[in-house]
């Protein structure tokens, strides 16, 4: 990326981001409110990682419910190393039945399959793959490369074609969910993603109407009403007791990434060489991040990467690594083909 922008030199998020301002001494407004939240953040995980051990006795032990399920909990899959660290901790340390979710979306590398297969069996983990139909990614994927589809403040944390994606599998988790019953669904997503607090949520299904729409309009507008396939349609709102609580238990849990790599590969999960510095599974990762650098001059993981070094989750300098050094051209170039043919 061009450094013609200011940096903080605290956490690394650039002057181009939206909203934010540098004091004189180059620290950013984000940092400058940080210092006064930081004392209360291990008690806040501390109190999480309870209401967590609670919610599993709830959902587990649940009089009537729990014998008739087959899965506690399921977990949105990526492959990459933070579900994959995640949906060990739910097996391992929680001792849940998990069932594991991927979505296909046409550019997840080779080596991430390879981990999806030997952690899912190593870890004694039943698992689904889905795939949508390629035509419909293709219009959405390569639509969101030239056009704006969602609200401002999302491209703030993701780009376009992240968000439409990531709207996939959400929505598609919790369709999953509702029908088979299973009363949690689980995220991978770091510390920097998002806050301690939102770490354990029931899903209320007008909420959940509302941020459906959001995602389902406009894909609408790009790929047709057959894309409402992977939306909730009335008779899973017809059933809300059966919404489940979505939880990401990295939130609390004690995050390093040298540490959760080292811990992953005792069950078979090897670093992919083919992916860019900000994914461990996809191929269209490196594309979509350009584009966004281009659009809106600031890197769509920059938020959420000024957040861990912030809370000291990683080093400035690695942090700085991930956003600003030169990316591989090839991998941009491979995506930008790929849905051009
Ligand atoms: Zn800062």
């Amino acid at each position: 990326m061009e450094l013609t922008m200011k940096i903080c030199s605290q956490c690394i998020l650039p002057d181009t981001f939206p909203g934010i301002s540098l004091n004189a001494d180059g620290l950013c407004s984000h940092c400058q409110q940080f210092v006064r939240k930081k004392g209360r953040l291990a008690d806040t995980k501390r109190e999480y990682e309870q209401r967590f051990h609670e919610l599993v006795n709830q959902v587990v032990h649940q009089p009537g419910r729990a014998g008739q399920r087959t899965y506690d909990v399921l977990m949105a899959y990526s492959g990459g190393k933070d579900s994959t660290y995640t949906m060990s901790l739910l097996r391992n340390k929680y001792k849940l039945r998990v069932l594991a979710m991927s979505l296909d979306n046409g550019f997840v590398s080779p080596a991430a399959i390879t981990n999806i297969k030997n952690v899912t069996d190593n870890l004694g983990i039943d698992f689904v793959f889905f795939k949508p139909r390629w035509d419909l990614l293709k219009k959405i994927f390569s639509t969101a490369a030239v056009q704006e589809l969602y609200a401002k403040k999302t491209l703030e944390r993701a780009s376009t074609i992240c968000t439409s994606c990531i709207g996939l599998v959400k929505s598609l988790c919790l369709k999953m969910a509702v029908e088979q019953d299973i009363p949690m669904i689980a995220f991978g997503w770091s510390p920097g993603q998002a806050p301690v607090e939102a770490s354990i949520m029931k899903n209320n299904p007008s909420l959940v109407r509302v941020a459906q729409q959001a995602i389902l309009g406009p894909l609408r507008e790009v790929a047709g009403g057959e894309i409402e396939a992977y939306f909730l349609n009335e008779r899973h709102y017809a059933n809300p007791e059966l919404f489940p609580y979505n939880v990401h238990p990295m939130a609390w849990e004690f995050y390093n990434e040298e540490m959760i790599i080292r811990d992953i590969q005792k069950f078979g999960w090897v670093s992919p060489k083919d992916t860019d510095s900000n994914s461990s599974n996809c191929l269209l990762n490196a594309y979509a991040n350009d584009l966004h650098v281009k659009r809106y001059h600031f890197h769509p993981y920059v938020w959420e990467i000024a957040n861990m070094v912030r809370e000291g989750v990683m080093t400035r300098e690695e942090g700085y690594q991930k956003i600003y050094a030169k990316q591989d051209d090839n991998l941009v170039c491979a995506a930008q083909e790929r849905l051009a043919r």
